[in-house]
């Protein structure tokens, strides 16, 4: 079954809401005849600028994260009702950074993961291994671990509102990607987690990024394997010059 390439950047903590806005509209313009699915998750305080600009283009809009609770005391947190009020459709959960600079674990993480779906964001779960963890044999493991509990309790209904992004640890931002053969075993290995989880045709249809120092030089050859259907950028994300080109490779 032919499933739709997903290509998505990351902004992280970067950009100043006139930046945001100068890249959104770029990117407006050169993705418009774009035969993939797009998305931009900039930072919270740029997202609703950016929400205006996307707005009836062939853009999404992410957000980077959510907190675990609808709304209360929780400062610094950012709720599902308050992205929903700007225009969020997809929440980017469990990226790297989150899990290992701030300690989010797998049961925060699904935690957020059912939050989100419940009040209707598509998700992207990011799961990957640690360097040491891929030297120690355990890529799959860990892979697996993060898949089921990330979506532990998540009804077979959801499925189909969440990607999976594969991204080992040790090639965000660094220069290093795995090798496509290497991704796509990953790749191949989650889409079997699946399968199990929630059956064949779940398993065949869920989109599953590769990311981790994705350019536009090494864009087409990941995406030319079988089990990776896009990818979820951060650095290249940044400039229309390196993210076009990965957005139409
Ligand atoms: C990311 O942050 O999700 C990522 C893959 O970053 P980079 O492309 O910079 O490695």
């Amino acid at each position: 079954m032919a499933r739709n390439y997903f290509i998505a950047g990351n902004w992280k903590m970067h950009k100043t809401r006139g930046e945001a806005a100068s890249l959104a509209k770029e990117l407006v313009a050169a993705l418009k005849d774009g035969k993939h699915k797009y998305l931009v998750a900039p930072s919270f305080t740029a997202l609703e600028t950016v929400a205006e600009i996307v707005k009836g283009s062939n853009i999404l809009l992410g957000a980077q994260n959510c907190a675990p609770e609808e709304q209360g005391a929780h400062t610094g947190e950012v709720s599902v009702l308050q992205l929903k009020d700007v225009g969020v459709q997809t929440i980017i959960l469990g990226h790297s950074e989150r899990r290992h600079i701030y300690k989010e674990d797998d049961a925060l993480i699904n935690i957020k993961v059912r939050l989100a779906l419940k009040h209707g964001f598509d998700v992207i779960l990011c799961v990957g291994e640690l360097l040491e963890e891929r030297e120690a044999g355990k890529a799959e493991a860990v892979c697996k671990r993060q898949t089921v509990e990330g979506l532990k309790d998540v009804a077979a209904a959801d499925i189909s509102r969440v990607t999976i992004a594969y991204e080992p640890v040790w090639a965000i931002g660094t220069g290093k990607t795995a090798t496509p053969e290497d991704a796509d075993a990953i790749h191949a290995y989650i889409r079997k987690v699946i399968g199990e989880l929630y059956g064949a045709g779940a398993a065949e249809k869920i989109i599953i990024q590769y990311g981790g120092s994705v350019k536009p030089d090494n864009a087409a050859a990941l995406m030319a394997k079988e089990n990776i259907d896009g990818a979820l950028v951060g650095g290249a994300a940044l400039k229309a010059d390196t993210f076009v080109p990965i957005a139409k490779f």
